[in-house]
């Protein structure tokens, strides 16, 4: 559309226009100059009776989590965020009781049962376990003492696959008493509908996103600390798709707030945040790859794991050159970099480009070196 044909177009309204973006160019210079205004929007201090607006955080979470025994968040009208030193869970109160997702480990348990206390006189009643991790589910027999002490016949929910893990190792925790098919199942918890979502190649093979569906919250623990990257090998991930298959789930869903298990409290920036680092890391280990020919770096005189090793290596500092700043000013980023660089080369060697490596290696003729 021609501009000049406008009929609305006035110069009073572009002048007040233009004092606008002065007046913008302000309100966006403002937090800049006062950082302490751009924290008070999206930082709070804790509090158990206010809800969270989405997006918000706890102010000084890394340090405040060590230096209280509990920190208990009012997510929404029923829903709460407790964190015990590293580790954190959300509880629903219901009419008649409460529902816990996760019930900690190292001697957090009862700390996180005194948190709860706090905001109810309600029995815990029901448990879910997100998955089999015993960081997460280990003092599960403590919330079944206290259920006992109560009165209270325990439910355990947990999907086919936690028990099946729990089988498996024979782990010392009480077995579910309701078990939700994979790879989605769903149980009642009074008024509140839980969704139990299980992809099984994202950090393990039960890993699990509970849905707290009216309460608009999702659990889904050690996915990604919101505002970092995931841990090595994106939190022990099978293979790069199941990651990123859980994430599009995730962000798929109808939520404002995220508990990963460990960090501050989660957005849908956060989820979407993850995303752009993903989409920049294939593309700058792409762009790598075309750079960095594997071939150069194969010496007989070498063990393969080392030169293989040295190319990532290579790679990693190549491709940290095409990385955002958001991403490369962050504290962990230099200690992952590299891990997630092997992680990304090899999931796209193995599943989506078989050109990239094995053909190298090939031309290499395996048998000169161990
Ligand atoms: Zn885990």
């Amino acid at each position: 559309m021609n501009c000049l044909a406008r009929p609305s177009f006035r110069p009073s309204a572009a002048l007040g226009a233009i004092g606008g973006i002065k007046l913008w160019v302000l309100v966006l210079a403002l937090p800049v100059a006062f950082p302490f205004l751009a924290q008070a929007a999206t930082e709070v201090e804790p509090s158990a009776a206010k809800p969270l607006a989405p997006g918000q955080k706890i102010a000084g979470y890394k340090a405040l989590r060590f230096e209280r025994p509990y920190i208990v968040q009012r997510l929404t009208e029923r829903t709460y965020w407790v964190a015990v030193e590293t580790n954190n869970l959300i509880f629903h109160v219901g009419d008649r009781g409460v529902l816990v997702f996760d019930p900690m480990s190292g001697r957090r348990a009862e700390i996180a049962i005194r948190a709860i206390a706090t905001v109810t006189d309600l029995p815990v009643t029901a448990l879910v376990y997100s998955h089999s991790h015993l960081d997460h589910i280990g003092e599960a027999p403590v919330f079944a003492a206290a259920a006992e002490k109560n009165g209270v016949n325990l439910r355990i929910i947990a999907s086919q696959a936690t028990v099946d893990e729990i089988k498996r190792h024979g782990k010392p925790v009480p077995m579910p008493t309701e078990v939700v098919p994979i790879p989605v199942g769903e149980f009642t918890f009074e008024d509140l509908t839980v969704r139990i979502f299980t992809g099984g190649k994202r950090h393990s093979i039960d890993a699990s996103i509970s849905h707290l569906v009216q309460e608009k919250v999702v659990h889904a623990p050690d996915f990604f600390v919101p505002g970092s990257l995931p841990f090595e090998n994106f939190d022990f991930s099978l293979d790069m798709k199941g990651f990123e298959d859980d994430l599009e789930q995730l962000i798929g869903l109808d939520w404002n707030f995220f508990n990963d298990g460990h960090g501050n409290i989660g957005s849908r920036e956060d989820a979407l945040f993850m995303r752009e680092y993903i989409a920049e890391l294939r593309a700058a280990c792409l762009a790598a790859l075309g750079e960095i020919p594997f071939e150069n770096f194969i010496d007989p005189a070498k063990h393969r794991y080392v030169y293989s090793l040295e190319w990532v290596a290579k790679l990693a500092e190549v491709a940290k050159g095409k990385m955002d700043p958001k991403f490369t000013s962050l504290e962990e980023f230099d200690h992952l970099f590299e891990n997630h660089v092997m992680f990304m080369v090899v999931n796209t060697s193995l599943h989506q480009s078989p050109d990239i490596v094995p053909q190298a290696e090939q031309s290499a003729e395996a048998g000169k070196t161990p």
